[in-house]
């Protein structure tokens, strides 16, 4: 299958090859012909999947199909608008619809809060055709007469899910009453809740289902392990992970922000270059941080879940859970930051014992048991022996007697032996293209 088969109109072919795509993925194949022929849909898809394309190209398709008079100046009246959770999330689609759109005349905006808005203002004054925005941002704009939804032809929702678990759902519904009831609705969602399905039951109509992966199910591309370790042992055992040849471009999760600015001191101070992203940081700090790990110059970001929302950056090949989520959705969320479009890609999760149901809830969540200590390198499903230690109950913890905690016996803190939790040792070598790991040591 090519893009040129999908009846997408040559200047976008010729955008796409250059791109360096050379075939649709499975998502763009399923959603590109449905939605030229205008029909809603209802895509349930992780992000890697190609989504991104898999709406964008058939909006611009149909935009440029039947070009419409620009009136400039304000209000803007644009004919496609796609919402979406997060600033940086909007900033990488609006960046798409350029790409995308190089070899057509249609004019793209992009809203989100957190920065001034007079030059949103001035870009809205250009007459866009296609407006990306998170919802919040767009609602003021519009409230101050800079923006009019009545000519939107297509409203997409990108990661509908996050956006109702960021509180949007009254914004959007005010949104989407703003659009003519004959427009064209695609929604889009890693998973389903009912939430989900009710807001899709209201503002789609006979959609089209399109469906790439199982809800919730992890990318098959991704080596997923989990590493049990004290608390306090995790900044030693991510440095140590850190400093294998094969960890290139790597994503690690904290739970706090406080947590991922404390982290990323410890990693420098290691001699190890990273940087962290999350709500505290001005958009600036944020777009420089995204910039220098995109180029490479910095080599690992810690991100908190919220900041890492709309991070498309290719080649990651390393995600680690530094904290293990509490919600298990958002562990499939992080760890689809690698293994992006068709790549494959590692993910370790460091769990302590105080965050064992969380993980016993993402292994119920993705119907898998993680290999644990990077001991396999494919999730193993429940094998008699493993299962304990892959998913740890809370009266799974080391005994005092045979892991001191450091503040009871005045030891050093150290990583909990394999042995202690009835596992072999190590097996001696590594397989390449994995973390190596090491026989526990005192942290210092
Ligand atoms: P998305 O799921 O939209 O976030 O896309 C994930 C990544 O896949 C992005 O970096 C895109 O540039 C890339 N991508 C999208 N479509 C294709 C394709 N057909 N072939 C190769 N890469 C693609």
């Amino acid at each position: 299958m090519t893009f040129h088969e999908l009846r997408l109109s040559e200047p976008i072919v010729r955008a796409v090859s250059q791109e360096g795509y050379t075939n649709p993925t499975a998502i763009q194949a399923k959603a590109i012909p449905a939605a030229i022929k205008g029909s809603d849909l209802l895509g349930c898809a992780q992000t890697g999947t190609g989504k991104t394309a898999a709406f964008a190209l058939p909006v611009l398709h149909r935009l440029a199909e039947n070009t419409r008079k620009h009136s400039i100046g304000h209000p803007a009246r644009p004919r496609a608008l796609v919402l979406c959770p997060t600033r940086e999330l909007a900033t990488q689609i609006f960046e798409s619809f350029v790409a995308y759109g190089r070899y057509l005349k249609l004019r793209h905006c992009v809203i989100f809060g957190g920065v001034s808005q007079s030059r949103q203002e001035r870009h809205l004054a250009n007459a866009p055709d296609v407006i990306v925005a998170t919802p919040g941002r767009l609602l003021d704009l519009i409230n101050q007469g800079f923006i009019r939804l009545d000519a939107v032809e297509t409203l997409v929702l990108d990661e509908a899910d996050r956006m109702l678990d960021m509180g949007f759902i009254n914004d959007l519904r005010k949104i989407v009453k703003m659009t003519p009831d004959t427009r064209q609705t695609m929604l889009f969602s890693a998973t389903m809740p009912a939430s989900i399905r009710t807001l899709a039951d209201r503002i789609l109509r006979e959609p089209e289902f399109i469906q790439v992966d199982p809800v919730a199910s992890t990318a098959k591309a991704i080596q997923q392990s989990v590493h049990r370790v004290e608390k306090g042992d995790k900044p030693h055992l991510l440095t140590e992970m850190l400093s294998a040849p094969e960890v290139e471009r790597t994503l690690v999760f904290t739970r706090t922000k406080h947590g991922a600015d404390k982290l990323v001191k410890g990693l420098r101070r290691s001699g190890i270059h990273a940087d962290a992203i999350h709500g505290n940081k001005s958009q600036n700090a944020r777009t420089r941080a995204l910039d220098a790990f995109r180029s490479g110059r910095t080599a690992v970001l810690v991100a908190t879940d919220v900041a890492a929302r709309g991070i498309d950056v290719d080649g990651i090949t390393h995600v680690f859970n530094f904290d293990i989520p509490m919600d298990p959705e958002t562990y499939v969320h992080r760890i689809g930051r690698t293994a992006r479009a068709g790549a494959s890609g590692v993910a370790v999760s460091f769990c302590s014992i105080e965050e064992a149901p969380y993980l016993r809830a993402i292994e119920r969540l993705i119907g898998t048991t993680l290999a644990v200590d990077g001991q396999s390198d494919r999730p193993v499903r429940k094998p008699a022996g493993v299962a304990v230690a892959a998913a740890p109950r809370a009266n799974d913890a080391p005994k005092p007697a045979t892991a001191p905690s450091p503040a009871r016996s005045g030891q050093k803190r150290r990583r909990v032996h394999r042995s202690e939790v009835g596992l072999p040792s190590h097996p001696t070598k590594s397989k390449p293209g994995k973390p190596r790991t090491r026989p526990a040591r005192s942290a210092n």
